[in-house]
This record gives structure tokens, C-alpha cells and sequence, in this order.
């Protein structure tokens, strides 16, 4: 199965602007000045060697929407502005009519506001299966739409939308997959997901603080986390602001989700939720010191560490 990122940012989107494509072209330039390309395949071949991947590319620009490629089932997570690009791709793939599941970490607004932009909910035919463990889901997807805030209210949307309350003492079976929620430490409360299916564990955690007691060898977040083949985390902060200027704003650290990944065995931590005034530089050394921080952590240990930018794919 294929994840993809569609979004990655956290709290707002991040824009992209003119000086910082500007920056890029002269990274570029400054570090091509003495090179004689012969071919295209020469141009490719130094910009995938030579270049850092904030040069080449970038992180990206949309709020969390995470999509679980299995099959034919359509099963996305968070509905931030990167559900507008997996919309786009569900029409260009040719998928209509389907049926979306589209599940909640929580309604905060970089998670939900991708939703008026998502085509495919416009589109009679469709369905989509919201699932969330906060009560009252549906009225806030109603409200963010519905006047002065957006002049299309939720009713104008064509697909049948379906609204269902999750309880996280219980598991699931939904889509093929077994899928249990885990209570986060998040301002109105979050929800982390662990989907597992044919032997594989995906763990979506995102919009989620760890305290002192994480330290605890009974940390419940442990057995969340047990034996994951991929764990998406929020990273929004470095371990500096989380613990001294951001306590109690509802995220976590690059060094928590290191240290979390290892201790519960986990095989490929991907950093999630990023600072969205964190530029591509700063995101490439915060991915450098992070992999550096698993080989001190525990040198024995061989975790792989990503982060996440729109448009990434991790196979698992
Ligand atoms: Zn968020
Ligand atoms: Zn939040």
C-alpha cells in the first residue's frame, strides 16, 4: 500500500512566494556555476545529487490530509487544504462514482477547511463516510459553510455525506482495515488513528502533545505505536519551544517522536504538522538533526526518518 501526503503544514498554510522561488533559481545557479551540462539526463543527474531538497523542491504549502492507497477504497485523513489536491486527483483518475472515507483527528480549522474545496463532495453519486470522534462533527462542518463565512452551504453538496461517531474504546473494521482512535493531548482534544491491515501498521498522530509522564515505560502511546511500519507525527516544534515557550499549545518535537519511535519499535518515523513559518531550510536541518538524533539516541536502532512534504509517497 501506497501513503500519500497531500498536505503537511500545520495551523495555516504556508505560501510560497515570489523571493523564495527567487532564492531557489540562485542556490541553484550558484552551485551549477561551474558545471558543462552535455544532456538533460547530466541536468538531472546534478540536481539530484548536488542540490538539497529545499533547492529542488520544498515541503510544500497544504494543512494535514493524509491519503491510504490500498485497492479500490478511497481513505483519506483530515480534511485540511491538501484535500483539494486529493479531490483533483479522484476526478483525473477516472474513480467517479466512490465511496470516500474520510476520517477526523479533530475539527480544528486547519483540518477541516479543505472541505468546501473538495469536488468530489459536489458531485451526485458519491459518497462520503466522515468519521470523528468529537460530537456535535457535523455541525461544524455545517457552520463553515454556511453565511458570512462561505457562500456555498454543506446541503449544496451533491455526494451523500454520512457523519459517524467513533468511540475509542472500541475497534473498527472500516474499508478493510482494523482501525482504533487513541485520546490526544490537544487543545479540545485530538485523536490519533492506527489502521492495520495484511500484517501492516499505519499510525496517524498528529495535533498531539507528550508531557513528563511520556518518560513512563507504561506510556500508553507506546503500545498506540507498537511495532508501526509507519508513524506520521506532529513535529510542529523543535523540543526547545515545546518544553519553554509552546507548553501546553497541543504539539510535539522532532526529539519526542524520535524517542517515542524507538522505544515503541517502530520502523519509519515521518514528521508531520509542520511549522508553517518554518522555511525549507530550516525543515532540510531540522530532517538532518533528526536522523542524527536516532544514531546518539540509540545507535543499534535502525529507524528510518522522513519528513513529509505535499505530494510525498512512502510505500509500506
Ligand atoms: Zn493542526
Ligand atoms: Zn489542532
Amino acid at each position: 500500500m501506497k501513503i500519500i501526503t497531500w498536505g503537511s503544514r500545520g495551523s495555516l498554510p504556508a505560501s510560497v512566494h515570489s523571493k523564495i522561488i527567487r532564492q531557489k533559481i540562485y542556490a541553484a545557479l550558484k552551485a551549477a556555476k561551474d558545471c558543462q551540462f552535455k544532456s538533460e539526463a547530466e541536468m538531472d543527474h546534478f540536481i539530484d545529487t548536488q542540490l538539497p531538497f529545499s533547492v529542488t523542491g520544498g515541503y510544500g504549502t497544504n494543512t494535514s490530509c493524509v491519503e491510504i492507497r490500498d485497492g479500490k477504497e478511497l481513505i483519506v485523513l483530515d480534511a485540511g487544504t491538501g484535500l483539494r489536491d486529493f479531490g483533483n486527483y479522484i476526478m483525473q483518475s477516472g474513480k467517479i462514482p466512490c465511496h470516500i472515507h474520510l476520517f477526523m483527528s479533530h475539527v480544528h480549522w486547519d483540518h477541516i477547511c479543505g472541505f468546501p474545496f473538495f469536488v468530489p463532495a459536489y458531485i451526485k453519486g458519491n459518497r462520503i463516510s466522515i468519521y470523528g470522534f468529537h460530537e456535535n462533527m457535523k455541525q461544524v462542518f455545517v457552520s463553515q459553510q454556511n453565511p458570512p463565512c462561505f457562500p456555498v452551504p454543506l446541503a449544496y453538496m451533491q455526494a451523500e455525506k454520512r457523519f459517524y461517531r467513533l468511540n475509542p474504546e472500541r475497534t473498527y473494521k472500516i474499508a478493510g482495515f482494523c482501525v482504533k482512535g487513541m485520546k490526544q493531548n490537544h487543545p479540545q482534544l485530538s485523536y490519533g488513528y492506527s489502521f492495520e491491515k495484511d500484517g501492516k501498521k499505519i499510525v496517524y498522530s498528529t495535533d498531539s502533545e507528550h508531557k513528563a509522564d511520556s518518560d513512563n515505560e507504561n506510556y500508553p502511546f507506546l503500545h498506540f505505536f507498537k511495532d508501526a511500519d509507519l508513524l506520521i507525527f506532529d513535529t510542529q516544534y523543535s523540543l526547545m519551544d515545546a518544553i519553554y515557550m509552546k507548553e501546553d499549545w497541543g504539539h510535539s518535537s522532532n526529539i519526542l517522536g524520535v524517542e517515542l519511535s524507538i522505544r515503541a519499535n517502530v520502523k519509519h518515523l515521518c514528521m508531520f504538522h509542520s511549522e508553517p513559518t518554518s522555511s525549507d531550510e530550516t525543515l532540510d536541518k531540522m530532517l538532518r538533526e533528526t536522523k542524527k538524533y536516532a544514531a546518539i539516541y540509540d545507535d543499534s536502532y535502525l529507524l528510518k526518518v522522513s519528513m513529509a512534504y505535499d505530494g510525498m509517497e512512502i510505500s509500506v
